[in-house]
């Protein structure tokens, strides 16, 4: 390549490495896939090397990733929250093992080789033992204050379990995989554009203006290093991996030490193969110089440390043809185009189906019926169309137009003005019922085991139910005229109905699929009303003084017990005896009997007044100022006077999520 054309492709990798940096880490909406984005690096990268003198101000290869978004306080890191350069094959493992090596005056050299989990970089600060910031990596020197989202994570300990001076902990905030794909489901079934992975889900929940919207999902955090501390002595990045598991730390249990490339390339080859089985998206293995001495020797640059390395899994992508696209009907109307795949193997199962999302989606990417397509699975979970393969098309292929009317119920379509989606509007096509009633059924609604999408369909097509409640009047006779239900199986599929009566009111009410309420909400309800007939009376003001429930959510509860359906339906599960109510543990005792309070500081997801509210309901008392008889201290944010003269006279400080575990 000579200089004019390397220049040239420089600014257009630059401009268009920058605009991809952009859509990922400040909209969390990238564009092209990782592995896409991986190769135009490359590409840069390689041009960067031969023309040095060319490299413009702005090259991404030597940028960490992107500004922080408005809206958010900025932060300043103590230390610089660095990338990891890449390594792509085993080779590129051999060589940054030589680099190592060359970059040192000799002796033994000690691996640790870690999980590298797919979700967002972010530090914690703790001063005096307490957690008073958590910030996104941002540019790596500056990130954005998301404290309060943080908190909501149960696994971050908002005080550490021994108090030191100072720490400043970094790790990967994560979404599991199980709950990518339903905050995906539920997306899809509000009309709202899907996540493209786990990382932008996580990422997405957590850079939001609203704590709410990061409570509602099961968020995790794994943390890997220490970027400072005062307090503790540390020589190796193995030893400060187990302070930090002391300190109260959630810390990823497969890490490994090795003093040969060879046996790290091995234990590389084991998670590639075994990584589908985790219940998180791993992308790659981390490999770091376990030495800290060494390390300091070996530097940085200004993007990442020379004694570490990401190793990444090579993009389990593989090609299909589109044998046809049908439509499905979601519960709560959502038409779905969805691709019939020929049956492929990808990450660790074999795909013949892809959710195609939407027809924007559908015309974006040109799929066509007999397309040759490349799929993967986002988030490891859900099969999708990446891109077609243009050049085996053959000219055979049609165009796929959404139905004007429903595919099941035949009633004429709805599109929402601004939404994508498009909607069958009859609350009682067949299509939605069968979708609500696998709902009903599954696993965290009242886990009916036995009840699949299968049954279910014998059940309706033999006109044996047509709601939820019909399940619950079933009867063995019926049941064994069904194909392939021997004496066995209905006995079986009986006592697991008669089994989910006394599923817990929680999950009844999630099982109900009132549009907004997911698993973790119906906990709150149950929890905050005890039972279904005090939360039919609710109004909207009752409901969203409820900590976490928007006025959205409150809307629609509301809706939901004005259709006389759906009183008719609550009515009849309760006579066929479901448990429609809360054991709650009054046995004349309450938790804090004779216990007395005082808060201090701000709480995340309680006002003062709903604190006081639950200390009371629980037999507690609430004081304003500390003294010897004070029993507990419960200390937020910003704690103030009264949290120095608790820790003065040693009565016990609490943090609100030992608060919220101790109310239940
Ligand atoms: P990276 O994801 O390649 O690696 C660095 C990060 O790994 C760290 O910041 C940390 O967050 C994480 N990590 C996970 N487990 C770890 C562990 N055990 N120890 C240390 N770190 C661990 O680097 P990056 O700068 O976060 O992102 C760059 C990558 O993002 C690119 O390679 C590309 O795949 C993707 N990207 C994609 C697009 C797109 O448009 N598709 C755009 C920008 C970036």
């Amino acid at each position: 390549m000579n200089r004019d054309t390397a220049a040239r492709r420089i600014t257009e990798l630059t401009e268009l490495l920058n605009e991809h940096n952009y859509n990922y880490y400040v909209l969390d909406n990238p564009k092209i896939s990782d592995t896409e984005y991986d190769g135009l690096m490359q590409e840069l990268i390689k041009i960067e090397e031969v023309y040095p003198d060319l490299v413009l101000p702005d090259s991404p290869s030597s940028r960490v990733g992107g500004a922080p978004a408005a809206g958010f306080e900025t932060v300043s890191h103590l230390v610089p929250m660095l990338s990891l350069s890449n390594a792509f094959g085993e080779q590129d493992l051999r060589d940054f093992d030589r680099r190592v090596r060359g970059g040192l005056a000799g002796g033994t050299v000690e691996y640790v080789v870690e999980l590298k989990i797919d979700g967002l970089a972010v530090s914690l600060l703790y001063e005096n033992g307490f957690l008073v910031r958590g910030a996104t990596r941002g540019d790596g020197e500056t990130g954005e204050d998301i404290s309060r989202n943080l908190k909501t994570i149960n696994s971050i300990p908002l005080r550490l379990r021994r108090p030191l001076e100072l720490l400043e902990v970094r790790g990967e905030a994560y979404l599991p995989k199980k709950e990518f794909a339903r905050i995906n489901r539920e997306r899809e079934e509000a009309g709202l554009p899907t996540f493209a992975n786990p990382r932008n889900a996580a990422a997405g929940s957590l850079r939001q203006l609203d704590p709410r919207v990061a409570a509602s999902r099961a968020l995790d955090a794994f943390l890997y290093g220490i970027g400072s501390v005062s307090g503790i002595n540390v020589t190796g990045h193995r030893q400060s991996l187990e302070e930090l598991q002391e300190l109260g730390f959630k810390i990823n249990p497969n890490v490994r030490a090795f003093n040969d490339i060879e046996q790290v390339i091995d234990y590389c080859r084991e998670w590639a193969e075994k990584r589908h089985d985790l219940p998180y998206e791993i992308d790659g293995m981390v490999v770091k110089v376990n030495d800290l001495s060494l390390q300091t020797e070996l530097g940085a640059t200004s993007k990442s440390p020379r004694w570490a390395v990401a190793y990444k899994f090579p993009a389990e992508e593989v090609e299909t043809v589109v044998k046809n696209i049908f439509v499905r009907v979601g519960r709560t109307g959502v038409l779905t185009p969805t691709a019939l795949l020929e049956p492929v193997r990808v990450a660790g199962s074999t795909v013949s189906s892809a959710t195609l999302h939407n027809i924007d989606i559908v015309r974006e990417k040109d799929i066509r019926i007999g397309d040759h397509v490349v799929i993967h699975k986002a988030g490891d979970v859900i099969p999708e169309v990446v891109r077609v393969v243009r050049d085996k098309r053959t000219g055979k292929e049609t165009e796929f137009h959404m139905p004007g009317e429903c595919p099941v119920c035949r009633t004429g379509v709805q599109r929402v003005e601004g939404e994508v989606a498009v909607r069958c509007p009859n609350e009682t096509c067949p299509g939605r019922e069968r979708e609500g009633l696998i709902h009903f059924v599954s696993r965290d609604a009242m886990d009916i085991e036995g009840l699949g999408p299968a049954v279910i369909d014998q059940l309706l097509s033999a006109g044996l139910i047509r709601d939820a409640a019909d399940l619950y009047y079933l009867k063995a006779e019926d049941l064994l005229e069904l194909e392939r239900m021997g004496r066995k199986s209905v006995e079986n599929l009986l006592n697991a109905i008669e089994k989910s009566k006394q599923k817990d009111l929680s999950q009844l009410i999630f099982a109900l699929g009132i549009r907004h309420i997911g698993a973790r909400t119906g906990k709150i309800l149950a929890a905050q009303f005890g039972s279904m007939a005090r939360l039919q009376a609710a109004g909207l003001d009752e409901l969203t003084a409820v900590p976490e429930i928007g006025p959205k959510m409150a809307e629609s509860i509301v809706a939901y017990f004005r259709e006389p359906v759906n009183l008719k339906l609550l009515d009849r599960l309760k006579a066929a005896g479901v448990k429609l109510t809360q054991e709650t543990q009054q046995t004349g005792e309450r938790p804090f009997d004779g216990k007395t309070f005082v808060l201090t500081g701000t709480m995340e997801k309680y006002t003062r007044k709903e604190a006081e509210t639950i200390i009371e309901s629980l037999g507690g008392k609430v004081s304003s100022s500390v003294s010897k008889k004070t029993d507990f201290v419960v200390a937020g944010k910003e704690a103030g006077s009264k949290l120095d003269k608790a820790l003065a006279l040693g009565v016990t400080v609490i943090s609100e999520t030992d608060f919220e575990e101790m109310s239940g």
